[in-house]
Order: C-alpha cells, then structure tokens, then sequence
C-alpha cells in the first residue's frame, strides 16, 4: 500500500500543531513548530501568522486529517479502521483510537525499538520483528492480548533495536510489557482509548464527518 513520502515537518505546519513524526528531533528547537519565523502553513500562499476561518466541514476535515497523519494512515486504510470501529460496541472514536492503537508500528514505537512511527514502519518492513516467534514486515498487523513481539534472534537485528532502546529501562504503557533482556514484550491488555496520547484530536468530529 502505498505511503506519505514528502516532509514529514509539512504535515505538522499544515495541522499547527506538533505531530511528533520525527522521533527525537520534535523535542529539540530544530523543530519548525519551535520556530516562530517558521510556525505558518505550508504553501507559497500562507502568509506567515496567518489561518483562515475554517467552515465546520473544514474544522472536521483537520481532525481527521490530524488523526491519519499522527498514525501515518492513508484515506483508504484509516476508512477500513473507522468501519470497524463503526461496527463495535463501544463508542465509535474511543473504538476507532484503541483499534489504531493496535497497529504493530504504532507497539513498536511505543515499546522504544524505533524513534517514531515512520521508523517503526521501516524497522518493520526489514524484517527486524517478530511476532509469536515469526517474522512479520507488515505495519498494519493488529496485535492481540497475549502477543509477543519481539526483535528477530539475529545479533544485527539485537544490536540496532538494542540501539535505539538505549541504555535504562524505558517506560511502556500498562497494556504492554517489556522485557529489556530479551527485548521482549507482551501485550497484557487492550489498549484504552487515554492510552492513545493523540494530541488535541477530537474523535467526535471525525465521527460526525465519517458517518454521513
Ligand atoms: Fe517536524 Fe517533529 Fe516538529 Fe512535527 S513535531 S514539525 S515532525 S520536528
């Protein structure tokens, strides 16, 4: 499936606000959302400081663009999870969160084997993970209770995940568990939709929009 190649700084500028698609660098001041001679929308047309009064359509259309640009989702995949979430028991935006939050670049990032979710994918698509004790490159995999995710018994793949962990014990959130030694993890439970840490999305307005 295709994906999202162009700057990744562009799609924070557009939303306004940071998206943390970087890793380590949206922490610093070289993040453009930092720099005020640079915290304006992308385009030779947006004059800096400068928004426009969005329509209600346009205020739905930012969250849920907001939404599949943190996950880094395209229009297609995001519509095949809010579907499900549609399907659900539970509230649809809090069903649609903890269904994204499934995703298996989305673990990996949160269990601190990649710097973001655009290295997850690629850590991924190397082949570098392993899940119940088998290789998987796809990004999108969902996992379940009781999965073990895990990088792949080769020294190359230990040592670059083991790399980018760092030194310490770095801090998961409760529905995982890791195991720094084996750089191992568990997933203990589902996620909540409060696990999901997407900053600023109001899910009933991509509700509102999506449903129609
Ligand atoms: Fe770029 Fe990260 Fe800042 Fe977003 S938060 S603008 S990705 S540096």
């Amino acid at each position: 499936m295709g994906r999202y190649l162009g700057p990744a700084c562009r799609q924070c500028r557009r939303e306004g606000k940071k998206l943390h698609l970087k890793g380590v660098r949206c922490e610093t001041a070289k993040c453009p959302l930092e720099r005020q001679w640079r915290n304006f929308p992308p385009g030779m047309h947006a004059f800096r400081g400068r928004r426009r009064q969005a329509s209600s359509y346009g205020v739905r259309l930012r969250e849920k663009q907001k939404f599949k640009r943190y996950y880094g989702l395209l229009e297609r995949q995001f519509m095949v999870y809010f579907r499900m979430a549609e399907r659900a028991r539970i509230n649809t935006g809090d069903a649609l969160l903890i269904t994204v939050e499934r995703r298996l670049d989305n673990v990996v990032h949160k269990l601190g084997f990649a710097p973001s979710r655009r290295a997850a994918r690629q850590v991924i698509g190397h082949g570098h993970i392993h899940v119940n004790g088998r290789k998987v490159n796809r990004p999108g995999y969902l996992v379940s209770v009781g999965d073990k995710i895990g990088a792949r018994a080769t020294e190359s793949s230990q040592k670059f995940i083991r790399a980018t962990l760092g030194e310490g014990t770095p801090q998961v959130q409760p529905w995982l568990s890791l195991d720094v030694s084996r750089l191992e993890a568990q997933v203990v439970a589902l996620p909540s939709s409060e696990d999901a840490q997407v900053p600023a999305v109001q899910t009933q307005l991509i509700v509102e929009m999506c449903s129609r």
